[in-house]
């Protein structure tokens, strides 16, 4: 089975600002909840960082939550990640 769509997380690079999960939720009808966010940021006590989790619905394929403004198709969290905490791989080529 090939994986067309896939997104790739590193997480030492988020800095927990959530921005992927406000543009998660702004798809979703009724008022903004980031909590109901197909990805959400853990906080590690111990290591005093932030851990990007996001459901394995999202990373076998794309939701349908388009990132808008730009041509190529992205999800809106991807998009939305300003420190390139999320990037796509595998994309068809
Ligand atoms: S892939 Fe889609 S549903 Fe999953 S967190 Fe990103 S925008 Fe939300
Ligand atoms: S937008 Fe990027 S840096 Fe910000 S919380 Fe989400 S994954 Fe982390």
């Amino acid at each position: 089975m090939s994986h067309a769509h896939s997104i790739r997380i590193i997480p030492e690079n988020c800095r927990g600002c959530r921005r992927c999960q406000v543009a998660c939720s702004s798809h979703d009808p009724g008022p903004l909840n980031p909590r109901l966010a197909g990805i959400q940021i853990l906080q590690l006590e111990n290591e005093g960082g932030n851990y990007p989790v996001i459901n394995m619905e999202c990373l076998e394929r794309f939701c349908g939550k388009a990132h808008q403004g730009n041509t190529e198709q992205k999800p809106a969290c991807v998009g939305a990640c300003p420190f390139g905490t999320l990037e796509m791989m595998g994309a068809a080529s």
